[in-house]
């Protein structure tokens, strides 16, 4: 009986632990990047690109729905055939460049005085 119940329970726990890697893998997997990362002395946040997609604008280098422009004077020209563009004012996170610094590396250059192992 105990050892029914202890399989039993064992096999529910592998079932649950299953579950939860499956669920937890993409975390695990971000995890282990970005200790990767560090391992390697890259940075942890952009992989030493130097720049993160713009979580302002999703990376599209404009504001999307614009949003911003509700209160602002703002005119559209009837004439410009690209009100509709202009419409969606440049992210001014990134200046419609869709990415910006990383705040982790932006303005730290890599110390040439830390010895690489
Ligand atoms: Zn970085
Ligand atoms: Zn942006």
């Amino acid at each position: 009986m105990d050892n029914v119940t202890a399989s039993e329970v064992a096999g529910m726990a592998v079932g649950a632990l299953l579950l939860a890697a499956t669920v937890a893998a993409p975390r695990v997997d971000a995890f282990i990047s970005a200790s990767q990362r560090r391992s390697l002395r890259m940075c942890s946040r952009c992989g030493d690109l130097r720049v993160i997609p713009c979580s302002k604008c999703g990376g599209a280098g404009v504001v999307s729905g614009g949003g911003l422009l509700f209160g602002l004077p703002f005119l559209p020209n009837p004439s410009d055939e690209r009100s509709a563009t202009a419409a969606r004012p440049p992210c001014p996170e990134c200046r419609s460049k869709g990415r910006i610094p990383c705040p982790l590396c932006s303005g730290k250059l890599p110390s040439s005085s830390s010895p690489l192992p």
